[in-house]
């Protein structure tokens, strides 16, 4: 008999569900190890760009994914008076949707199990070996071809690898939540995301779904009282009083992350690689995470495809693709700065960022490439 490949994948998130996928189309034995009783994603709706959307297309979930969610035409800023700042209207050659994060979640654990990949909850992985050796909190002892660390931002066994060169925590954070849509919302459009500014506090309106809108607060870490969760709505009417009707809508729900940068020395030591947030998570501000994580997910499989010795091909996938996995993140940190900044200021940079070609194509570099692993590369 053939003998097959076995990957053992840490995390069923974007990052690991995705290697699930495309380890499991390309012949190896796959096993997803998730900590949680169930398939739960943090956070409530996820903007899914071009570049993510060819990966979801080249798993096999991209219908799924998508389904009942709107394309996002339309992003508008507006100021804590309700006046425009700037309007910005995707490119139609280049798909964004907004969707419910728990909707691709699904969408690609279903990709994973239908190539064949195990999914096992309740399973929670302890430490790692170069060598190919993972153990779980269960005491077993499990040898692989290659190990998969898709844990996110905390990651316990990138750090007893010894692999993380920098965690900043950035100086903002957000709660994030779902609200159902009003029958007027229903109706009308659904591809416009609004971003209210107050100082330096935002609210960001994204209708995510037929029924639901996603609704991501920002606000600076050291900002007690606008972080608090269930949210004051009394202090969040005072701040934007125009979207106080929206602001009586949101109930008890609500989760406050603070934004990180992470960078690792490498992304792989021998036999084990790190993907996702553990490896290279960023601020939301280009909403490209998961897009990176399914990218990166997607070409560590084609990479491992092509070399039959595993490290020799993990070098070789950090080097493709590790710089543009960077520069989104140089992007991400650079287009957050404005947060700090007087409200003049803000203003006038998001009128020259809004018409300067030069910033557009720093900002879309990672929407226009098309990963590896995708149907035309
Ligand atoms: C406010 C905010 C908004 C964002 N918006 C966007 C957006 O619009 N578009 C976008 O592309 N990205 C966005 N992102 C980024 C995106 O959420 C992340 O990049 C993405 O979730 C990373 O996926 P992951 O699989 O690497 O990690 P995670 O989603 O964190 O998944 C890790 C999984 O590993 C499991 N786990 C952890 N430890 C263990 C263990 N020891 N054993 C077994 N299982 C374990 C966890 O339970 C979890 O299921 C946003 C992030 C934030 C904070």
């Amino acid at each position: 008999m053939l003998y097959r490949r076995r990957a053992e994948i840490v995390g069923g998130g974007f990052a690991g569900l995705s290697a699930a996928c495309a380890l499991a189309q390309r012949g190896w034995q796959v096993r997803v190890h998730e900590r949680a009783d169930k398939l739960r994603t943090t956070g409530a709706g996820i903007y899914i760009y071009e570049n993510g959307l060819r990966v979801l297309e080249a798993l096999g979930a991209y219908e799924a994914a998508v389904k009942g969610a709107p394309i996002a035409h339309t992003r508008e800023v507006r100021d804590g008076s309700n006046r425009l700042l700037a309007v910005h209207r995707w490119d139609p050659s280049r798909r964004v949707f907004s969707i419910v994060r728990q909707q691709v979640i699904n969408a690609l654990a279903a990709a994973a199990e239908r190539a064949g990949a195990e999914i096992v909850t309740g399973s929670e992985a302890v430490a790692v070996e170069p060598g190919g050796e993972l153990l779980l909190a269960n005491g077993e002892r499990i040898k692989a071809d290659l190990v998969v660390v898709g844990d996110g931002c905390n990651s316990r066994l990138r750090d007893g690898l010894g692999l993380l060169s920098t965690r900043r925590y950035l100086p903002d954070g957000c709660i994030r939540l779902l609200i159902g849509k009003t029958a007027g919302e229903r109706s009308g459009d659904g591809g416009t995301t609004i971003e209210h500014w107050s100082g330096s506090r935002r609210v960001l309106y994204t209708p995510c779904s037929e029924t639901e809108v996603y609704i991501a607060l920002t606000m600076l870490h050291r900002d007690a009282v606008a972080k608090a969760t269930p949210i004051s709505r009394e202090h969040w009417r005072r701040w934007f009083p125009h979207l106080e009707a929206l602001i009586d809508r949101i109930g008890g729900e609500g989760r406050y992350d603070r934004f990180e940068l992470i960078k690792l020395k490498r992304w792989s030591a021998g036999r084990v690689c790190v993907i996702g947030d553990a490896a290279h998570a960023l601020p939301p501000n280009i909403g490209q995470g998961a897009g990176c994580a399914m990218m990166n997910a997607l070409s560590m499989a084609v990479f491992l495809e092509r070399h039959a010795d595993v490290p020799a091909a993990l070098d070789a996938w950090e080097q493709s693709e590790r710089p543009l996995t960077e520069h989104t993140q140089r992007v991400s940190v650079f287009l957050g700065l404005p947060t700090f900044w007087p409200a003049p200021l803000r203003k006038l940079f998001f009128s020259v960022a809004g018409r300067s070609r030069w910033m557009m194509r720093q900002r879309t570099r990672m929407v226009d490439h098309v990963p590896l692993g995708t149907v035309t590369r």
